[in-house]
């Protein structure tokens, strides 16, 4: 044991002295009181901020910072005491990365790494992690004898979706390989001083603070959190040298198993530092040390399957193919049929492929599916998928749905080999498998032909989501009988529960009543659960004996009464995934609605991540509430509070993007002309007196509306 936990300590002292010489480097060139901070964070330092509760915000904060770090390190050759001088290690690191940031440089400008991981992109990372989509987190660091097998792994990682950080020269032999990065593509380049691991190592400690409400200055939760939440590991690869061994033990500390690629020999804790030297073996190892299952899905296609290359973009010059709306006949259509009207796995090309000649093509993706428990009501929902699917396959870029689509597939797919059947190959093995519980039988046709594109769209699939739209306006909460639960986001946020219902979406936005109806009749057992819609206790707040009831059960006794309309009184709980967050504006008495994406100031005088800060993992948090983008033009967002009359203020593309339907909302309810004309945005003003006086030039409706408090 001795001859590790010399070298941890050893590379404890150096990062320890290196960071106090930084820090007072620091203080005599800018002064105590100059400013530091993270770029877009409410979390300030937060390794610092999750073990110790301090908010680091000037640098003159930072040395009684070091002197918490150099307790860590007691140079006794226990392992505990080793495992603590790797958390000082990564105290040190985030210090030291923390002042790169100092004067307002942007260190990252001209790095290939990302450097910090801002809070928005934590918070998209919620439902992925939740549904599986992204099954893991690795973080690869270091330098390969031969960069194939850097790319190797982690290409096998990016197959299999899990998220991979990057840390060190790795980078460029992934990049010398030709291995496709960004975030979208799940291969992330943090940066290449060792220090920078800890911008995945702060993802993880935010996910603690965002989606499991542990509370800063809890050190043993915020370690309990990390190790049984967060399915992270670390490949070494290459020599190592003090300081990485001192931050491997930092991730051990967190709970995240340290792979090698050298022979350790007994320097070896198994389970948690492991030699691997054959690197055909680290993925298997590696996963199998957080107990990481993968569903290999074996499809019969020439190109890769997998959800890493969902974000996957197709420049015009890589297009071999493509389908375009507006400039050809577009549509994809789901339709139901009874049992002896198709054939299983029957799959047509009806039409030319795309090797004929053209660039250019119609298209209708029409699939036909049949069971004894298929609903009308799940066509839309299976439907929905279909981009999804399309997506995962390398080479294959969709956007959009129904008859408003555009497809672009690569020349290096159509290389390999890529048809159009392997699209129809493509839905009949995912439908199979994601909805075998409602559909028995499945029959794809790919129609090319214009002519026969365009009898589809107009006599099946226009009429169709018309149908569908129609059924979807006239639902509402009144009009059914039960509500439904969602604790999908439990794995990270374990007091959290969404109620769904036809007018509320689930916060994450991806949830709607019929989702979660279908989700249910596909698992019975699974996250979804229907609460009937019984005991109302006050109306106007939808409050209901057996919602509380159900979220009592669901959240374990976390949460006792939830109202489904109300912003004040018990709203309903935050995950953290959420992806609007809407606060009380004081001055004005009316709510703030900010999305995730905008990273500017609000008349709050708190930006997204500020306000989001305020509610999450679980809790409610009376004035601050999560929900989604579309629960915004809803008449019943915030109905007890008299709802939307409330809003005043929205970033300009979240108000544009739901004009429409909140114009229409404000004229239907409240007989208002051009509600959205009213509420203010970024480019109108970002503090609370210029909002005052631009809602009395338009006299808005809160103006004269009941103080909320
Ligand atoms: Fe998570 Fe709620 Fe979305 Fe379900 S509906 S995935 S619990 S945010
Ligand atoms: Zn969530």
């Amino acid at each position: 044991m001795s001859a590790l936990t010399d070298l941890i300590f050893a590379g404890s002292n150096a990062v320890a002295g290196l960071t106090e010489g930084a820090v007072n480097d620091a203080i005599a060139k800018y002064g105590a009181d100059a400013k530091i901070a993270f770029p877009d964070t409410a979390y300030f330092f937060p390794t610092i901020y999750a073990a110790t509760g301090v908010k680091v915000q000037k640098l003159g904060d930072l040395p009684a910072c070091v002197e918490v770090l150099k307790s860590l390190i007691s140079n006794k050759p226990e392992l505990g005491d080793a495992l603590n001088a790797g958390l000082a290690t990564a105290v040190g690191a985030e210090i030291l990365e923390g002042l790169k940031f100092a004067d307002g440089a942007q260190p990252y400008a001209d790095e290939a790494g990302i450097g910090f991981v801002p809070d928005p992109i934590i918070r998209s990372l919620g439902v992925p992690l939740v549904t599986g989509d992204i099954p893991g987190v690795a973080v690869v660091l270091g330098k390969a004898d031969d960069a194939a097998d850097v790319a190797k792994v982690v290409k096998d990682y990016q197959s299999k979706g899990i998220l991979t950080f990057l840390v060190g020269e790795c980078i460029d032999q992934a990049i010398e390989q030709n291995v496709k990065m960004g975030l979208e593509l799940r291969v992330v380049p943090l940066g290449h001083d060792v220090t920078s691991v800890i911008h995945v190592v702060t993802v993880a400690i935010r996910a603690a603070l965002i989606f499991g409400n542990v509370k800063p200055g809890d050190l043993a939760a915020l370690l309990t959190y990390t190790k049984e939440r967060v399915p992270a590991f670390v490949n070494t690869f290459g020599a190592l040298n003090e300081v990485v061994v001192s931050a491997g033990a930092g991730a051990i500390a967190l709970g995240f198993p340290v792979v090698s690629d050298l022979d350790l020999g007994d320097l070896q804790v198994p389970g948690a530092l492991e030699s691997v030297t054959n690197h055909d073996e680290t993925v298997k190892r590696s996963l199998e040390l957080r107990n990481i299952k993968i569903k290999v899905k074996e499809l019969p296609i020439p190109v890769a399957f997998a959800s890493a290359f969902e974000g996957e973009v197709i420049r015009r010059a890589d297009t071999q193919a493509e389908f375009v709306y507006g400039k050809n006949y577009t549509c994809e259509l789901l339709t139901m049929r009874a049992m002896d009207e198709i054939e299983d796995h029957k799959i047509t090309v009806d039409g030319p492929d795309i090797d004929s000649g053209a660039k250019e093509y119609s298209l209708a993706t029409y699939i036909e599916v049949a069971g004894a428990k298929m609903q009308k009501d799940f066509e839309s929902v299976i439907e929905r998928k279909i981009h999804t699917w399309f997506n995962y396959m390398e080479g294959v870029m969709h956007t959009g749905q129904r008859n408003q689509f555009r497809i672009r597939i690569s020349k290096d797919a159509y290389d390999k080999g890529l048809r159009l059947k392997h699209f129809g190959e493509v839905l009949y093995v995912m439908i199979m498998d994601e909805f075998d519980a409602v559909v028995d039988k499945c029959q794809v046709t790919m129609v090319t032909d214009p002519e026969k594109v365009n009898k589809i769209l107009n006599e099946e699939a226009l009429p169709a989501y018309e149908a569908r739209d129609a059924r979807l306006e006239s639902m509402t909460d009144e009009s059914v009988n039960q509500f439904y639960t969602c604790i999908l986001c439990q794995s990270f946020a374990p007091a959290h529960c969404c109620v769904v219902t036809p007018e509320r979406l689930g916060l994450c936005g991806a949830v709607s009543w019929l989702d979660a109806k279908a989700t249910f009749e596909l698992n019975p057992q699974g996250p979804s659960q229907p609460i009937p819609k019984e005991g109302c206790i006050d109306e106007k707040t939808g409050r209901y004996e057996a919602v509380d009831k159900m979220v009592h059960s669901a959240t374990h006794g976390a949460v006792d009464t939830v109202t489904l309309y109300s912003i004040m009184e018990d709203p309903m709980t935050s995950c953290g995934c959420f992806e609007c967050i809407c606060g009380i504006e004081p001055l004005s008495n009316g709510f703030v609605i900010v999305n995730r994406e905008f990273g500017g100031m609000t008349p709050t005088g708190m930006t997204f991540g500020e306000l989001a800060s305020m509610t999450g993992g679980g809790v409610q948090t009376p004035g601050f509430m999560g929900h989604g983008r579309r629960f915004i033009a809803s008449p019943k967002f915030a109905a007890a509070e008299d709802g939307i009359k409330r809003i005043v203020w929205m970033p300009k593309e979240l108000k544009d993007d739901v004009a429409t339907r909140l114009n229409e909302t404000a004229l239907k309810l409240y007989g208002i002309e051009n509600f959205c004309d009213k509420i203010a945005d970024e480019t109108i003003c970002e503090d609370p007196e210029a909002l005052m006086e631009f809602l009395t030039e338009k006299d808005h409706p809160v103006l004269s509306m009941d103080p909320l408090m």
